[in-house]
């Protein structure tokens, strides 16, 4: 592959992105791991390199135009030009739209949305300049309507459409963008909103495993089996698609 083999997996220190950024690592991908503080990367760092991989920690807020600039010239002075980018990033303000602040509005649009726009943007003048390039991002069963997720299933729904619009603007550079849709994957976030509506986890997990055809909940891992395809060379006909990860269809 004539291609910088480099990747950015954002919101990468834990749970989805994590999974995801360690499967480019063993696909061969150099990978850039970013998440909030550098410190915060470490772990996920640790373990490519100690399964003989290649990554680099790097501390940035995908909402912050000059925090997201400078990440991602880092990761090309470091690794070489990143070609592949999974906006993964994330956060949860679950509320009734009565009791919903503008402040946990703009927070959840700001990090998914505007974080995605602002890393497809800087990193896509590296993709069109080696003509070649992948955006995955991840979206959620939650963009079709969840109760207490006004913001959060807005900015899912928003990250479809501007998967879509990448995947017609950025496809004559041999650059291709797709959105995972995934459902209940069993990781802090999960466990978080189990905390807040005060189920145990355990309890929580089995009530969403029976009301999924597969009979389980998902795995990080089942994302990054996903993103691993849609990275790959062999997935370049495949663009504008939102795949829904979710252990049966979605309507
Ligand atoms: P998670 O365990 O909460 O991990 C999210 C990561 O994103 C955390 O490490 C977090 O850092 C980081 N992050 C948050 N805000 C950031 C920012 N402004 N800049 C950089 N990094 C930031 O979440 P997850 O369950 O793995 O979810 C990953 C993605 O999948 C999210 O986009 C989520 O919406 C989506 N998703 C998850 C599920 C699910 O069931 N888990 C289902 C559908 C979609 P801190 O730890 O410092 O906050």
């Amino acid at each position: 592959m004539a291609q910088s083999r480099v990747a950015i997996v954002t919101g990468a220190a834990r749970g989805i992105g994590a999974a995801v950024a360690k499967r480019l690592a063993n696909d061969g991908f150099a990978v850039g791991v970013l998440d909030l503080t550098e410190d915060n990367c470490k772990d996920t760092v640790a373990a490519i390199t100690e399964a003989g991989g290649t990554a680099l920690a790097v501390g940035a807020d995908v909402s912050n135009a000059e925090q997201v600039a400078a990440a991602v010239n880092k990761v090309a002075d470091t690794l070489g030009a990143p070609t592949v980018l999974v906006n993964n990033a994330g956060i949860l303000r679950d509320n009734l739209i009565f009791k919903m602040s503008e402040d946990d509005w703009d927070l959840v649009l700001g990090v998914h949305l505007r974080g995605a726009f602002l890393m497809s943007r800087e990193v896509q003048k590296h993709q069109t300049a080696e003509n070649w390039g992948r955006i995955v991002n991840l979206s959620s069963t939650s963009a079709l309507g969840n109760r207490g997720q006004v913001n959060y299933s807005a900015a899912k729904a928003g990250m479809q459409g501007f998967t879509k619009t990448l995947a017609i603007e950025l496809g004559k550079f041999g650059i291709t963008a797709n959105a995972i849709a995934p459902g209940f994957i069993e990781t802090e976030m999960t466990a978080a909103t189990a905390a807040r509506v005060g189920v145990d986890f355990e309890q929580f997990k089995q009530g969403a495993a029976a009301a999924i055809p597969v009979q389980r909940v998902g795995q990080p891992e089942d994302i990054a089996a996903v993103a691993s395809f849609l990275v790959s060379d062999e997935a370049g006909f495949v663009s504008g698609q939102v795949i829904y990860v979710a252990g049966g269809p979605q309507d």
